[in-house]
């Protein structure tokens, strides 16, 4: 018989709702039982910038995305005010009925001329495009084929369309061509779907290498360049151009605004008939949704201003990468696959463990967060370093001096049972 639950209690043994207030409160607990700060939704109180407060305190920031250090640059932030001035806080409408501004068109135009492609649509959220422009693509009888690391945004996609999902190991063109030569046969349409850059790893996706093989098998090709653009290529224009591609290379172009790029928002670049198709027909990409916020359409087209002004931003995020990689490896710290880019995992296997660096470093004025089960596997817990161009080599060296040392308690600690 299915029990009754009550006002207010529907959910309350919902099987995520139950454990995740568990969760909640153990962490809360260990952290007060070791008299430690909580990192968990660290309340800042000032742009995400490389030094961030908190509590009155000052802690240099690696958790920020803010590759570039352009969602707190001053013209960027103008940008931002000048369009909320001209239009107002919100689009207060979809675009097809009355929400249309031209800042829209200006920057999908900007972005279509980068990708070589025909026409771009912008978003309000990258986490939304994934969903609804793979949910509007693909049918029952379809095919997503991912890469084993690709975004939780990208799986809801495939969930909405009613398309099955199959995965190959991670940015391994022939397990992808075992895939394909086993499965291609049983489905209509078949999307293979990876990242440019994957943002719990570090790695560089091998785009080439799997575009040619999905073409093999008549497959069409998406990349989700959310941690790419603005941070590979001669000019940050992201993996077409650090792989020296034309437009066509990839069927559906996808990214964020709110990364490098330091607003919010995401887009999609392609063919005319298949983005202008989007545009009225994909629900909750640009139909059933309101428009983007005016001043987020504006930071970001100031902010690839700024991409082609201020070249030496890509320079020094380049060469603090670098440093930070040998002050890392100087000091033993395992980087898991990473291979070199911005994005940096330092491997603390153990979730308790992963929390105590975290907690530790906050104690010492640095902050990044654990990333831990399920954004990704247990056993692969880790911290997250984002390095931008705006850091410091002081802040780096020290990061790396306390980090190491940070580590050292953290693998002499006693397991935590029920955590981790
Ligand atoms: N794709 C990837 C690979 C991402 O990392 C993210 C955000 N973390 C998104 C999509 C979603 O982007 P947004 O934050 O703009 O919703």
């Amino acid at each position: 018989r299915r029990p009754r639950r009550g006002p207010g209690r529907q959910f309350a043994d919902h099987p995520e709702v139950a454990a995740m207030a568990k969760k909640r409160a153990t962490i809360a607990e260990l952290y007060d039982r070791f008299d430690m700060p909580n990192p968990v939704f660290l309340l800042r109180e000032s742009a995400n910038d490389t030094v961030i407060r908190w509590q009155g305190r000052e802690l240099v920031n690696f958790g920020a995305y803010n590759y570039l250090g352009l969602s707190n640059h001053p013209k960027v932030v103008q940008a931002a005010k000048d369009a909320l001035d001209t239009y107002g806080a919100s689009a207060s409408a979809s675009r097809i009925v009355a929400g249309e501004i031209p800042l829209y068109a200006e920057l999908e135009q900007r972005l279509a001329g980068m990708y070589d492609v025909a026409d771009a649509l912008v978003t309000t959220s990258g986490y939304l495009t994934n969903a609804g422009v793979i949910g509007f693509l693909l049918r029952d009888g379809d095919v997503a084929i991912c890469d084993s690391l690709i975004h939780r945004s990208v799986v809801s996609g495939v969930q909405w369309s009613g398309a099955r999902q199959l995965t190959f190991r991670h940015n391994d063109p022939e397990s992808l061509r075992s895939v394909l030569r086993m499965a291609r046969a049983n489905f209509d349409r078949a999307l293979v779907v990876i990242e440019g850059h994957y943002s719990m790893d570090g790695t560089i996706g091998k785009l080439p290498e799997i575009a040619a093989v999905a073409r093999e098998f008549d497959c069409a090709v998406m990349v989700d360049e959310a941690h790419s653009l603005g941070v590979f290529g001669a000019n940050g224009r992201g993996v077409r151009e650090h792989f020296g591609l034309p437009g066509d290379a990839v069927d559906i172009w996808m990214g964020t605004l709110s990364k490098a790029l330091g607003s919010c928002g995401g887009f999609v670049a392609g063919d005319s008939d298949l983005i202008g198709a989007m545009k009225v027909a994909a629900p909750g990409v640009a139909m059933l949704s309101g428009g983007p916020a005016p001043s987020t359409i504006g930071a970001a087209l100031a902010a690839l201003d700024i991409l082609d002004m201020e070249p030496q931003r890509l320079t020094r995020l380049w060469s603090n990468t670098e440093f930070f990689r040998s002050l890392l490896v100087e000091r033993d710290l395992d980087l898991g696959v990473s291979e070199g880019t911005p994005i940096f995992p330092v491997m603390v296997p153990q979730e308790f463990r992963a929390g105590f660096v975290s907690a530790r470093l906050l104690q010492q004025g640095i902050y990044t967060g654990a990333i831990t089960a399920p954004a990704v596997p247990v056993g692969s817990e880790r911290l997250r370093f984002f390095l931008t161009s705006e850091h410091t080599t002081d802040q780096l060296r020290r990061t790396a001096d306390e980090l190491a040392e940070a580590v050292r308690v953290a693998e002499a600690l006693p397991a935590v049972n029920g955590i981790g």
